[in-house]
């Protein structure tokens, strides 16, 4: 059976295109610094979002990570969405590995954190207090994507009060191609940006933090230090400089898929959140777990929760959505 897998952009198989760039890769030893596939991604992304520098990392997570430990120092603070990944997903890594504490917010219906609510939440010079350092956002945070009006406020709010501003842009060229924009006009609103390589673009591994010089070089010694230094990593990075190649436009489809299917779910009769990006949000309630097994037995992998998260990517067409229409109709005659 030819299985459908709706429940991340991360399940990608690299394409023949991909893994011949990555079968003919220069390699090197990248702790030396010497691996030229590495280095070139590292200067082209940086390059493209308008950096100084950039450090090339295993996963999004630990890119987040090396970015709110090179921000904070251990016992100061970062503020973020209660439902934001470099909070609620990512192991506690912020508090176990940096200890560093996290002051998080109720982010609102766009996406957004307040920044009424976050001024309240800047701790005052005193000693009761950890010392707030920074405000970290996401984009696309849950498939919204951020204005650019709003980023230009964050970035004027940050300044004003002395915090830094990370993106964890995992998905940060989903917001791009949304906005009919270069990634660098919503990169240039931050201090730094993660963007992962191994979501909607396609590639098997690696996420990519863009920053300053001085912070980059602070985030490269953290790598080390987490056991993130890799050794003959130019395969890898092939497929990365592959994905931003080849993978970037291609967006756009996904986008018009996920609108599709959102779409023919709402005519169906399913409760469907307006759809900006690659994901689809259904409210499932209690039949949630009914309905994955009842797709799973028709050869459609999906996550569970009683608001299900579908996530289109360059592994599934429309044919293959038009198949999921049929089940989610055939579920709700059942
Ligand atoms: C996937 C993801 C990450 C982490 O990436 P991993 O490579 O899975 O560690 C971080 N932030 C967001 C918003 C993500 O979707």
């Amino acid at each position: 059976m030819n299985v459908i897998d709706l429940r991340s952009d991360t399940v990608t198989q690299p394409t023949p295109g991909m893994l011949d760039a990555m079968a003919t890769a220069a390699t090197g030893d990248d702790v030396y610094g010497e691996d030229p596939s590495v280095n070139r991604l590292e200067a082209e992304l940086a390059r493209r979002l308008g950096f100084a520098a950039a450090l090339f990392v295993p996963t999004g997570t630990m890119s987040n990570l090396l970015a709110l430990m090179a921000h904070c120092e251990r016992g100061e603070e970062y503020i973020v969405g209660q439902q934001a990944h470099t909070y609620k997903y990512e192991g506690g890594g912020a508090a176990v590995l940096g200890s560093i504490q996290p002051q998080p917010l109720e982010a609102q219906a766009d996406g957004s954190l307040d920044l009424d609510r976050v001024l309240e939440a800047i701790k005052p010079d005193d000693f009761h207090f950890a010392p707030t350092r920074l405000l970290a956002l996401e984009n696309t945070m849950q498939g919204k994507v951020l204005s650019l009006e709003y980023l230009a406020r964050a970035r004027a709010f940050t300044h004003e009060h002395g915090l830094a501003l990370h993106l964890d842009g995992a998905r940060l060229y989903n917001a791009a191609v949304k906005l009919g924009v270069e990634a660098r006009e919503i990169a240039r609103h931050f201090d730094s940006v993660s963007v992962c390589l191994s979501k909607g673009l396609g590639a098997p591994v690696g996420s990519v933090l863009c920053g300053s010089t001085a912070l980059i070089a602070k985030a490269r010694r953290l790598r080390k230090m987490v056991g993130g230094g890799m050794r003959q990593a130019g395969s890898l990075a092939a497929a990365g400089l592959y994905a931003l190649d080849h993978h970037v436009q291609r967006l756009a489809d996904d986008h018009a898929n996920a609108q599709w299917l959102g779409e023919a779910l709402r005519e169906a009769g399913y409760p469907v959140e307006p759809v900006q990006t690659n994901m689809v949000y259904v409210q499932m309630g209690d039949r949630h777990q009914a309905f994955k097994d009842f797709a799973g037995e028709r050869g459609i992998k999906l996550s569970t929760a009683p608001r299900l998260r579908m996530v289109t990517h360059m592994d599934v067409n429309r044919a293959q959505l038009e198949k999921v229409v049929q089940t989610f109709v055939a579920f709700s005659r059942n």
